[in-house]
């Protein structure tokens, strides 16, 4: 293939473009605020899981104490009732047995405020869990928020910076010849990204192998416009002063 050197010379401002196209995608698909996030979204996960189990237990406990509360209330309406009767009756009997009753059901409601305290207690400590876990959840949203805010400023950075590379590479490319540039976007797509190198000090920039013996000689008998390919890796070799030839 022919192509003036000038040509020649416009793929690698063409190429050093795609190269910064090519960190600009890499950079996008690897933010440094990404693999926080995703332990973060872990560490979510959990604490949501751990503060179900600590709903849970609140509600027992909860749903105990009003057990505990309804049977007191139970309990303190026949102290009332018998308390009642107990004015009211002048049979002997019936006293002894409302006395018995009421001493029975005295001691009843001793129990069972004594189980009312512990249960309360249970709630109070449950309360206090689920509130260090609603905590936890508040720094990790606000972890989060801080993460995502900062990666989308850097996406929006990195953004920014590959449209104009973009119109770049469209100026670039729109002033090398057609055949040129298809030749050079075929290489590019076999040579992982690079399609034209550098021949600097005989060395390739594409592979860094050095041109000795024949090869160097073929290169050094290759007319100006003559588009070369290094013989090691198959990448459009560009020649200026400096390729030492
Ligand atoms: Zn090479």
């Amino acid at each position: 293939m022919k192509a003036t050197p000038a040509d020649q010379q416009e793929l690698l401002r063409l190429q050093s473009i795609d190269t910064r196209l090519q960190q600009l995608a890499h950079k996008l698909g690897a933010l440094p605020q990404t693999a926080p996030l995703a332990e973060l979204a872990q560490r979510e996960t959990a604490v949501r899981g751990t503060r179900a189990e600590a709903i849970g237990a609140l509600e027992d406990a909860r749903s105990e104490l009003t057990r505990l509360e309804s049977d007191v209330a139970v309990v303190e309406a026949r102290i009332a009732r018998d308390t009642d009767r107990l004015q009211h009756t002048s049979s002997v009997k019936d006293v002894q047995a409302l006395e018995a009753e009421l001493a029975s059901l005295a001691k009843r409601r001793s129990d069972l405020e004594d189980q009312e305290l512990v249960v309360m207690e249970r709630v109070e400590d449950a309360e206090v869990v689920v509130s260090s876990i609603d905590l936890q959840r508040a720094a990790i949203e606000s972890e989060v928020a801080e993460l995502e805010a900062e990666r989308d400023a850097a996406a929006g950075g990195i953004g920014v910076e590959r449209e104009q590379t973009e119109r770049d590479r469209e100026v670039v490319a729109a002033g090398v010849p057609a055949e040129l540039l298809a030749f050079y976007e075929q290489r590019r797509a076999r040579g992982a990204g690079v399609g034209a190198a550098l021949l600097r000090q005989r060395t390739c920039g594409g592979c860094t192998m050095t041109l000795t013996g024949s090869d160097l000689e073929q290169v050094r008998r290759s007319a100006p416009d003559d588009v070369v390919q290094c013989p090691e890796c198959d990448r459009i070799l560009v020649r200026t002063d400096e390729s030492g030839l």
